[in-house]
């Protein structure tokens, strides 16, 4: 019984060359973090460098770790630390360290080994990031610590809120402001980056000289704007395991929120919320099986869901599409994340470890 999640590598290598045209070529990083939204970060990692991606980003050191543990060796930032994470490891293995408050930084210069670090700046978004009261402090004492040897300022960097032009507006003129004072402190940061795919797509201003790349990158768009030439890198299917033909007004799944409204067909598909369907799109959420589209039938359960087919011939071993690219047909992402609720980030990001990661191109 394959749950599978197919990552088409060709579509990621293609999105990253339509988000390159489209960002007038600006250099990227690409944030394979959370097993690159779901799609395995090790394979990704490697097509995307392949693609051309300048560096990679990641969340935690683990994650770098495990990439430079698999042999990807191009440069990785890693930016959200535990307060008591090692930072020696990342730093033995040539990774750089997003670095936050003054604390952080003092903890990286103390570790062994000479760090590279950006300093990241919150603009205005209010999580990560050094605020207006603690940046000159951070700023002073890492060049402090490079003029001594300790460590290397390789970048500064914040990241946007995407909460509306005028919004863009004042973190672009807050991170701006934030790089002369590091500048001022004697810093030469050779990396400046604000953008994530939104603002890399839609605020030219916020490029300066990287984009980090996410979304974008998987096929799917940031917002409610479809991004023209991308395409959906995952396909979620499972084969049909059982068939069954029920009488007019039968139940279907827990609580019989669903009931049969003549004599029909029902097939079985084994994914659940185990494995990253959120349940919350129960009634609503789309399934194709062979080209036809159906809405399933009741609650999605643990492991599985069902799916009224009417007088379709569907039959056991037929594979069931949830989503996919829908220029071929299939539901997309975007459609489960509005019957749930949600946005198709979550949708792909959660498929979890039950579901098997086949890899084409
Ligand atoms: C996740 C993340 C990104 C990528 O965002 P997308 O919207 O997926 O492009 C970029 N920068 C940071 C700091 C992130 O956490």
């Amino acid at each position: 019984m394959t749950r599978e999640a197919l990552v088409d590598l060709d579509a990621i290598r293609s999105n990253l060359a339509v988000l390159s045209t489209a960002t007038a070529a600006t250099p990227a990083m690409v944030i394979v973090k959370a097993n690159a939204y779901g799609h395995g970060a090790v394979p990704v990692a490697r097509a995307v460098v392949e693609a051309g991606a300048a560096w990679l980003g990641t969340a935690d050191l683990a994650e770098a770790l495990e990439l430079r543990a698999a042999g990807v060796a191009a440069p990785i930032l890693a930016w959200l630390h535990e307060p008591d994470v090692d930072f020696a490891p990342a730093i033995e293995g040539g990774v750089d360290i997003g670095v936050s408050y003054p604390q952080q930084l003092e903890r990286v210069a103390a570790a062994s080994g000479r760090a590279f670090v950006q300093l990241k700046v919150d603009s205005g978004l209010g999580r990560n990031g050094a605020d207006a009261t603690q940046w000159l402090e951070l700023v002073e004492a890492a060049a402090a610590h490079q003029r001594a040897g300790r460590l290397v300022v390789r970048g500064v960097w914040s990241h946007l809120a995407n909460a509306g032009p005028e919004a863009d507006a004042a973190q672009i003129a807050t991170f701006t402001e934030a790089l002369e004072a590091a500048r001022a402190a004697g810093l030469e940061p050779e990396l400046v980056h604000l953008a994530a795919t939104a603002g890399a797509l839609r605020v030219p201003a916020s490029r300066f000289g990287m984009v980090r790349l996410g979304i974008g990158v998987y096929g799917l768009s940031p917002d409610d704007t479809p991004v023209p030439g991308l395409m959906p890198a995952m396909t979620l299917s499972a084969p049909v395991v059982a068939v069954k033909h029920v009488p007019a007004n039968h139940g279907v799944s827990y609580g019989f929120d669903y009931r049969t409204t003549a004599p029909t067909t029902l097939a079985l598909v084994p994914v659940g919320y185990a494995d990253g369907l959120p349940r919350s799109a129960s009634g609503g959420a789309p399934v194709a099986i062979n080209g036809r589209t159906y809405r399933i039938a009741g609650r999605i359960a643990m492991d599985q869901v069902v799916v009224d087919v009417g007088d379709a011939p569907v039959s056991v071993g037929d594979r069931a599409v949830l989503f996919g690219d829908p220029s071929t047909g299939v539901p997309s992402a975007d459609e489960w994340a509005a019957a749930a609720g949600t946005i198709n980030y979550e949708i792909v990001t959660r498929i979890g470890p039950r579901v098997a990661r086949r890899y084409r191109g």
